[in-house]
């Protein structure tokens, strides 16, 4: 393993990697720092086409030691669809969506889950906890029962009903909570601090970034953009930011990537897309801001993107910023409206996050922000499978 030691972005200081850890004491999110100079030697990037096609491919950039800790179900490379139809009519022909809608669990959580759990059952942890807004606690909660793991998720009644069903079908303990996700992290906090010392064991808290390794996890879709292009960066990358960690790996990936030598120095600009019925980022970055306000009153119809005030703030808006990147927010009109056109153009229906991203592009094209030769990917992060309230046939007739 390539793992060396934990690092807090904002003070500097380091961390023990082999124990369990949250976030730095001086409250920010620990990123995990690898010796790349040694991965550069044991690994040729063009080799790794033989490898199976899974995220695990990339096994010298995660933090799992021991193969039996590696818990699986085949997540990752997942098909980048060019979109040449829809794409050409909003003038982006090189448009591209990458389908995070087939991994496991129908959402890109299962990413940061498969990584997270791993590692958290090699470091010994029997029982983790979490608030979600739906995907990541049943991604969680799946792999969790997979790996032997105890598994508590606080859930806002809000969220898709099949996300609860995946919790419960997982064995997981289930707490629905009638308010937001923030919440929900209020009531996990309580049964963490309750659980400390207790004879029936602590609770480990794997809150959106409170541990370092489901950005891990996500981060290899960062990788796996620029394999797919035959190791070229796009010119721009579109995510749906809610707490920001895919958006937050992804930067990583291409850092790490840069200083391996796998790509050149220019890298493809970050866009965040939020809903404009929850914005903190968009209005952090617009202000010029390093750290987000709380958003009041949040609700949107991308439920996975409904996070008031994510704990990765400064993060995000960091690699937003380094990237030449920018944030967009986007209405629930307009989000469902090309989650329409989309599916009519090109076949595939969209989870609401994701046609967020094509409303964004849409927009950003229409002001020149992104150019007509540009090569775009999109983030399609879950199955629109999972939200079949963005298709309406009540109003159907019905034959015969
Ligand atoms: C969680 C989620 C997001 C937002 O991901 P973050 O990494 O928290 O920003 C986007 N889309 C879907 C479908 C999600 O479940
Ligand atoms: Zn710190």
């Amino acid at each position: 393993m390539y793992l060396t030691h934990l690092h807090c972005p904002r003070c500097d200081t380091t961390y023990d990697a082999d124990r369990p850890q949250n976030l730095c004491s001086c409250g920010s999110p620990l990123l995990a720092r690898y010796d790349l100079a040694e991965v550069r030697k044991a690994v040729d990037p063009t080799a790794l086409g033989g490898r199976a096609a899974d995220l695990w491919r990339y096994r010298e950039l995660l933090p799992v030691a021991e193969d039996r800790h590696v818990t699986t179900f085949g997540e990752g490379w997942t098909p980048m669809l060019p979109a040449a139809r829809y794409g050409g009519s909003i003038g982006v022909p090189g448009l591209l969506v990458k389908d995070e809608g087939l991994v496991p669990t129908g959402s890109f959580k299962a990413r940061g889950a498969a990584v997270g759990v791993s590692r958290a059952r090699e470091l010994g942890i029997r029982h983790v906890a979490m608030p979600t807004n739906g995907n990541a606690g049943a991604a969680w909660a799946t792999y969790a029962a997979r790996a032997g793991l105890r598994a508590t998720i606080a859930m806002p009644l809000g969220a898709p009903t099949i996300t609860r069903r995946e919790c419960v079908a997982a064995g997981a303990e289930l707490h629905l909570i009638d308010g937001l996700i923030s919440d929900a992290g209020r009531h996990v906090g309580k049964l963490i601090a309750a659980s400390a010392g207790s004879p029936d064991g602590e609770i480990f808290d794997v809150s959106t970034l409170k541990e370092p390794y489901r950005l891990e996890g996500k981060k290899t879709m960062g990788y796996e953009i620029v394999e797919q292009l035959g190791w070229q960066v796009p010119d721009v990358i579109v995510y749906p930011t809610g707490g920001g960690v895919g958006l937050i790996g992804i930067h990583k990936a291409l850092h790490e990537m840069r200083e391996l030598g796998w790509i050149g120095d220019t890298l493809p600009r970050l866009v965040a897309v939020q809903s404009t019925g929850c914005a903190p980022i968009v209005r952090a970055f617009g202000a010029g801001a390093t750290r987000a306000e709380p958003w009041a009153d949040a609700w949107t119809v991308a439920y996975g993107i409904n996070v008031p005030a994510p704990l990765g703030d400064e993060l995000i808006l960091d690699a937003l910023r380094d990237t030449a990147g920018t944030a967009v927010a986007v209405d629930d009109e307009a989000i469902l409206a090309d989650l329409h056109d989309f599916g009519a153009r090109e076949g595939l229906l969209l989870c609401p996050e994701g046609a967020a991203c094509l409303t964004a592009v849409r927009q950003l094209r229409a002001g020149g922000w992104i150019r007509a030769d540009e090569r775009v990917v999109v983030l399609n992060t879950g199955a629109g499978l999972k939200y079949p309230e963005t298709v309406d046939v009540d109003s159907l007739p019905v034959a015969g």
